[in-house]
């Protein structure tokens, strides 16, 4: 049973947000923006946040060259320009918000590693900057083939290299610690190992129910509106929406001598990504050879995939490096029809911002302040 200071005092807020990912906390913040007087409540079924922002890259990007042209077989010119301008302004925020500094921000390069197979992309390139102009004020992609041997990759599979300008990186755990550090300096309480299993909007409230592991009881929360950012964990909550889970497999070496190139590198669209990180290798990606097996929200390996990451490393990225994968995790990232988030509002007082995609660092603050505007209409 609830003490009648529990229920007095822990129980009812202005507005309560589901998940503590980059995007529930960067609702809670622009929510703070814009009501400094406002009671504040995240509550997150993890120990630590359970998704994908504390498991993700790092990359602080807008989109490679054949993720681009991949998007404009699929989308209309407008659209594709949108979500580069969601991503840049997204990333714009999250630098003001929390600092360079803090986000161990750096721009050190960025790459796509260019097949024999891909390189009709060269061919699209110029158009491409051209088209991103009006937004990006300055062309993104540039050819670097120049460097590839001095990077060390294999020569035989990867022909070209073309650099973004426009994109960087940062560490993901003193991004999300950052985020959660503002938090607390300015009043917006966060309560871990809280599932949220039930929703209930009435006329003058919305109530949350989440269960407590040691009474026979459910704990109500009570608030004026609620903010949902459970991500690919949705569909326990809300089964009619188009959030389907996408897992994401991680690997990293122990450091390794001479490493000859710093920076952020992606290819195949964007399915694979790699980074230089204190002196490691963190390399990432691969769901493309398994799409089935990776629509999931278990935080389970993927052994096809995780072979697939260290052949690639083996071969294609350190062919003349001897190194040991040291560690390895998985991330769940959620997607659908549409490659833009869901952002609206559920009902009167639910609003829901979820389906990141593999891009929630740089659009969640964006994302989270768009929610914000939403939550904070009377
Ligand atoms: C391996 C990997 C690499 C990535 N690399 C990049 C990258 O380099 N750049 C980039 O921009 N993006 C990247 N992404 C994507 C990015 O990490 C995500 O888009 C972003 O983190 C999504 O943030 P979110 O807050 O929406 O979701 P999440 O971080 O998943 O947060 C949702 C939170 O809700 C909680 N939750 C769920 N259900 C409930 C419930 N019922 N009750 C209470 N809490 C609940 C979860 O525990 C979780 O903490 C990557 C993702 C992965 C997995």
């Amino acid at each position: 049973m609830l003490s009648f200071w529990e229920k007095e005092s822990f129980l009812q807020y202005d507005y309560i947000i589901v998940g503590s990912g980059i995007v529930g906390l960067s609702t809670a913040l622009s929510i703070r923006d814009k009501k400094p007087e406002a009671s504040i409540l995240v509550l997150e079924r993890g120990i630590l946040p359970t998704g994908a922002s504390t498991k993700n890259a790092g990359f602080a990007c807008i989109g490679s060259l054949t993720e681009i042209l991949d998007d404009l077989s699929i989308m209309r010119e407008e659209e594709v320009l949108k979500l580069v301008e969601l991503r840049l302004n997204g990333l714009q925020l999250l630098r003001k918000r929390i600092g360079d500094k803090n986000l161990q921000y750096r721009e050190r390069g960025s790459y796509e590693l260019i097949t024999k197979k891909e390189v009709d992309a060269l061919d699209r390139m110029d158009a491409v900057n051209k088209l991103l102009n009006p937004i990006l004020k300055s062309p993104a992609f540039s050819r670097a083939d120049h460097l590839i041997s001095s990077f060390g990759f294999n020569k035989s599979m990867v022909s070209h290299l073309v650099q973004n300008m426009l994109e960087g990186e940062l560490h993901t755990g003193s991004m999300m610690r950052a985020l959660s550090r503002i938090c607390a300096e300015r009043g917006i309480e966060i309560r871990t190992g809280c599932n949220v299993s039930a929703i209930e909007e009435e006329s003058n409230s919305v109530t949350v129910g989440v269960a407590h592991p040691y009474i026979q009881q459910d704990v109500s929360f009570k608030a004026q509106k609620l903010i949902v950012c459970t991500n690919a964990f949705t569909a326990t909550l809300f089964p009619d929406e188009d959030v389907k889970p996408g897992r994401g497999q991680v690997i990293i070496t122990d450091v390794i001598e001479n490493l000859s190139f710093q920076g952020i590198f992606h290819f195949a669209k964007g399915f694979y990504y790699f980074r230089e990180l204190e002196g490691r290798i963190l390399f990432g990606g691969g769901r493309n050879l398994d799409f089935d097996g990776e629509t999931s929200t278990a935080f389970e390996y993927n052994s096809k995939i995780l072979a697939d990451l260290e052949d690639k490393l083996r071969n294609v990225i350190l062919p003349y490096h001897t190194f040991r994968i040291a560690d390895a995790w998985t991330g769940i990232m959620a997607f659908g029809a549409s490659k833009f988030p869901i952002i609206k509002q559920k009902s009167h007082r639910v609003i829901l911002g979820v389906r990141m995609g593999g891009m929630g660092v740089a659009i969640g603050s964006k994302a989270g302040e768009m929610l914000a505007n939403l939550a904070t209409v009377d």
